[in-house]
């Protein structure tokens, strides 16, 4: 028997110090420590086989997703910056010690070059792609618009949208029916908090493409989904994603009182690439600790 476990206090609230990370923030330097699923997530050959991309894997709910499709029994492949290789040794060890392919690729994502690279390299490495998983993202706050320097926007929209599109682009010719490509929204696209305008924008969008490029590839019998994550502690907060009066509150806002764990999103990604999700496109599971997305 499963043992039963009340969600509110699965994880405690957590006493967060005031801490401040330069960008991209590392996962080695976040306080407390976050919870990737490394102890507890189950593999139960739901994606054996199977060969994935993540993009900003190296942390945060990128390194839950990897662990989970690894122990899941996929091959994977996974994008990272040249300042986090730290975080990426333990995310390509822990793909590793899973027993399957891990291919770590260093670049940014705001060239189009390397997102058609990246691609080209994953397939050709892993011997093919049947999941895409857009998960890179660059959440900067500012309080106020006339503050918001034009690099930020355009740097913003590069990383969260652009590179998606060009990511999807050039993993067209790899995949087949029955593929999977899924992409990471937010609450910020249904209930955008007035410091993150810009970001808040391009996870609109994705919620948007997600449905518009669903409609357009179930012709060739690929799904397109997303997931939207609520406050998830991850080096994309202390790395000026909030400010500091709001990050040492973090997740606190949400019905469940506390903020969520990279390990807790990993479930809704491997069911939208699973079999069990053949009839499930164009859907955006929230995984926001109660906050609605509709
Ligand atoms: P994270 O910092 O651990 O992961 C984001 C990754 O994006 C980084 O590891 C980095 O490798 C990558 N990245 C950023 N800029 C890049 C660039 N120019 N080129 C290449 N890679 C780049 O944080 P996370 O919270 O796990 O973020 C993962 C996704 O989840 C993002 O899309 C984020 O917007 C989304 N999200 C997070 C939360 C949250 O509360 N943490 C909430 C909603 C949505
Ligand atoms: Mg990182």
């Amino acid at each position: 028997m499963t043992k039963l476990i009340d969600p509110t206090t699965k994880y405690p609230v957590m006493d967060i110090p005031e801490q401040r990370q330069s960008e991209p923030g590392l996962d080695n330097e976040l306080k407390p420590k976050a919870d990737h699923g490394e102890q507890s997530y189950q593999g139960n050959g739901r994606l054996a086989g199977r060969k994935a991309l993540i993009t900003g894997a190296d942390s945060g709910i990128g390194r839950a997703v990897a662990i989970a499709y690894a122990r899941e029994g996929a091959d994977v492949a996974f994008t990272y910056l040249p300042s986090e290789q730290d975080d990426a040794k333990d995310t390509l060890r822990l793909i590793k010690e899973a027993g399957q392919v891990a291919v770590p690729i260093m670049g940014d994502l705001t060239s189009e070059v390397f997102c058609r690279e990246l691609v080209e390299q994953a397939a050709d490495t892993l011997g093919g792609l049947d999941i895409v998983i857009n998960n890179a993202g660059k959440q900067v706050h500012i309080d106020d618009i006339s503050e918001l320097e034009t690099k930020q926007l355009v740097d913003t929209f590069t990383v969260n949208v652009f590179a998606m599109f060009w990511i999807v682009k050039a993993a067209m010719k790899y995949l087949k029916p029955g593929s999977s490509i899924i992409n990471t929204t937010s609450i910020q696209a249904y209930s955008p908090s007035a410091g993150l305008l810009d970001y808040a924008a391009t996870k609109g969008a994705i919620a948007n493409f997600t449905k518009g490029l669903a409609s357009q590839l179930i012709e060739k019998g690929i799904r397109v989904n997303a997931v939207a994550p609520g406050p998830i502690w991850t080096p994309l907060q202390p790395s000026y994603g909030q400010p500091m009066e709001k990050l040492v509150k973090f997740g606190r806002e949400s019905p469940m009182g506390r903020a969520g764990q990279p390990a807790e999103l990993a479930g809704a990604y491997v069911f939208l690439a699973s079999e069990e999700a053949s009839y499930v496109t164009g859907e955006i599971i929230a995984v926001t600790g109660g906050m609605p997305i509709s």
